[in-house]
């Protein structure tokens, strides 16, 4: 019997850090979800923390509907109530600061363009009159039939040509309200000429470049060197420009973005102070149409749950966030005299980022090998495997250094002596052992010391399990990858019993940069997490807040395609529905995507396997078995299954 806690598993994993009341530890040791969270800020009927869903029982369930692992659920009410949430700290810090304008937020679809998604994002984003934000003409398409809401916002961003520009435009006809922004300065023209040739006022943002600079992994988008937006000159022009067409009233909107998961709030203060500043000053070129201040996206998500500035965290909650614009903003128009604008908010991370979690399955663990006891020499042992013994013999606390080195020498000598035929495949084999043994006690000692210094830890490396994943990161997170983002990774079940294994976590790629290695640890990432031994019965773990950007940059590498996924809403009785049962890709068409027809090669193997029938190669039996394989093959998921 095991003395562990399920408490413990949830200090061990920081669910409370990460998780914003959406997730907790059951006491029979299984992951619950709660997706309905439990934000102070949120209306009553959102507080209802007893309304929570078992994630392996779930997980089980999906299965006998028929939904393979790796599998993607959407839990749509943490989509809900990350959406209230935002909108109730704008709502909030409104109130607080009795400032004149409203919130209109909108998503932008890039973060997450399925189409359920961008659905249950109007649905839920209604009743505050939540827009859109297309940044290409794809997106604007989209959004054009799916925003159906009165009065939404639909922001225009991204490079436009006059097809763009003349959809945009023409929305306003069905009702809708796009806002065109002006992202390089030569769209003034297309916007221009677009509107006089169908006779169409349109609604005109500007974005600036400001000089303040991001802070967190995308500061390239901010700055001199941004790809978009105007600077002070060009945002001078553009008055000039439009006043001369007779159209300064057009200009409503000031936009900026200074990148995404932007980790410090100062960053945030510094962008709204200098974008007041421009907003002012446009006011005061005669741009007095102007009513909408757009501050972008770059609200942050705290996947480490640390509560710093580390490029996987934020130091800022989301109503300091919203105080902080809300205030910056009504001190700039009271000190100006201009009445205040209402506030776009474009945040795309923030609103999706927890709704998904991507669970998985492990289909097998490589153990950390070392020996306990080292295994003894005698006179026949060639003098490498005496050095090696003894340098393991010698290990203390105050010698370790030295012992490590001797043990890197020794085994790299025992390797060179094997090249060169001096020691054989039997020695090489008990320098290896010797070697690890040795690596072992070291990983013992500093236990007991309770720290790590650097030079070991290609040591702690050694020390560890491998457990093979049964998805792909590239596909499915891929950030992990890209960018060496932290997420939250822990198993779903065994809560109750001791994590007493260090692993690390590859995929199924052949890449060897397929793997999970960054686990948030006590004050800074770490390398390993604690997982439970494998014992071939099926071990569940997931990856959370993978909700943002990540299904959608996801590649095909060594062509493992999309996962099942499937949307989950807690129903008017304490249960749940299952909807949006979406398969993921089939081998065929993830082969199609890369030019390769199904029937054509199901054709060659045919013919092959004709021919060496006919050579008598292979009987029919197996000839048959061979092509139901191949068929069932190209039907089937591109992951791993244990089926028989
Ligand atoms: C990507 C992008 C966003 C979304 O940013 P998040 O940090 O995900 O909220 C918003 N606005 C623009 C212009 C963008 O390019």
């Amino acid at each position: 019997m095991s003395e562990w806690t399920p408490q413990q598993s949830a200090d061990l994993y920081r669910i409370a850090d990460w998780g914003e009341g959406f997730f907790s530890v059951s006491p029979q040791g299984d992951l619950r979800v709660h997706p309905r969270g439990a934000y102070a800020g949120s209306s009553a009927a959102a507080i209802e923390p007893e309304r929570s869903i078992d994630l392996p029982h779930l997980v089980g369930e999906l299965e006998r509907r028929g939904l393979r692992r790796p599998m993607l659920i959407r839990f749509s009410d943490i989509l809900a109530t990350r959406i209230e949430h935002l909108a109730g700290c704008f709502a909030e810090a409104i109130e607080e600061n009795e400032y004149g304008g409203r919130w209109r937020g909108v998503y932008p679809i890039k973060v997450n363009q399925q189409a359920h998604v961008v659905e249950e994002v109007v649905g839920f984003g209604k009743p505050f009159g939540v827009g859109l934000e297309a940044g290409s003409k794809p997106e604007l398409l989209i959004a054009l039939a799916l925003l159906d809401t009165e009065d939404a916002l639909l922001v225009c961003n991204g490079y436009k040509d006059r097809a763009y520009v003349e959809t945009a435009l023409l929305a306003q006809r069905l009702g809708r309200t796009p806002v065109i922004v002006v992202d390089r300065y030569n769209e003034i023209d297309v916007i221009v000429k677009a509107a006089a040739s169908l006779g169409i006022r349109p609604h005109i943002g500007l974005r600036a470049r400001l000089s303040t600079v991001g802070a967190g992994r995308w500061i390239e988008s901010s700055g001199e060197h941004s790809k978009f937006g105007l600077s002070a000159g060009e945002l001078v022009g553009a008055v000039e420009r439009l006043r001369s067409e007779d159209m300064l009233d057009c200009i409503e909107l000031l936009h900026f973005h200074i990148g995404s998961q932007i980790t410090s709030i100062r960053a945030h203060k510094d962008a709204l102070r200098e974008a007041m500043r421009i907003y002012v000053g446009l006011h005061r070129l005669g741009a007095d149409s102007l009513h909408l201040l757009d501050v972008g996206g770059g609200l942050g998500v705290d996947y480490m749950g640390g509560g710093t500035d580390d490029p996987s965290s934020m130091n800022y909650s989301t109503q300091e966030y919203a105080n902080d614009i809300v205030y910056a903003a009504s001190q700039a128009c009271a000190d100006a005299g201009i009445p205040e604008p209402d506030i776009i908010t474009e945040s795309g991370r923030a609103m999706v980022a927890h709704h998904s979690v991507l669970v998985f399955d492990v289909i097998g663990v490589n153990r950390d090998q070392s020996p306990a006891h080292p295994p003894s020499c005698d006179d026949d042992d060639h003098a490498v495997l005496h050095a090696l013994r003894e340098a393991v013999e010698s290990i203390a606390p105050e010698t370790l250094s030295e012992c490590y080195h001797d043990l890197l020498h020794g085994r790299d000598e025992a390797a060179s002596l094997f090249s060169l035929g001096y020691l054989d495949l039997r020695g090489r084999a008990k320098s290896e052992s010797l070697f690890h043994a040795g690596c072992r006690r070291i990983g013992e000692v500093l236990a007991q010391l309770g720290e790590t210094p650097e030079e070991f830890d290609d040591l702690t490396a050694l020390l560890t399990d491998t457990y093979f994943g049964n998805f792909s990161i590239f596909q499915s997170a891929p950030d992990a990858w890209a960018v060496k983002q932290v997420f939250p990774v822990m198993p779903i079940h065994r809560l109750d019993e001791t994590p007493s294994r260090n692993g690390t976590i590859v995929d199924l790629t052949c890449d060897s940069d397929g793997r999970l290695d960054r686990f948030i640890g006590e004050h800074e990432e770490q390398p390993t997490l604690r997982l439970h031994p494998w014992n071939g019965a099926p071990y569940f773990l997931a990856v959370f807040l993978v909700g943002a950007y990540q299904e959608i940059l996801g590649d095909l590498h060594n062509l493992f395609g999309d996962t099942d996924a499937v949307h989950v809403r807690l129903d008017d009785d304490a249960g749940y529905e299952v909807e949006h049962f979406v398969v993921g890709d089939a081998v065929s068409e993830v082969l199609d995507y890369v030019q390769y027809d199904r029937r054509a090669l199901s054709e060659r193997v045919r013919r092959t396997i004709e021919r060496a029938l006919r050579e008598g190669r292979i009987s029919l039996e197996d000839s048959a078995l061979l092509r139901k394989r191949y068929d069932q093959g190209l039907d089937g998921y591109t992951y791993l299954s244990d089926e028989s």
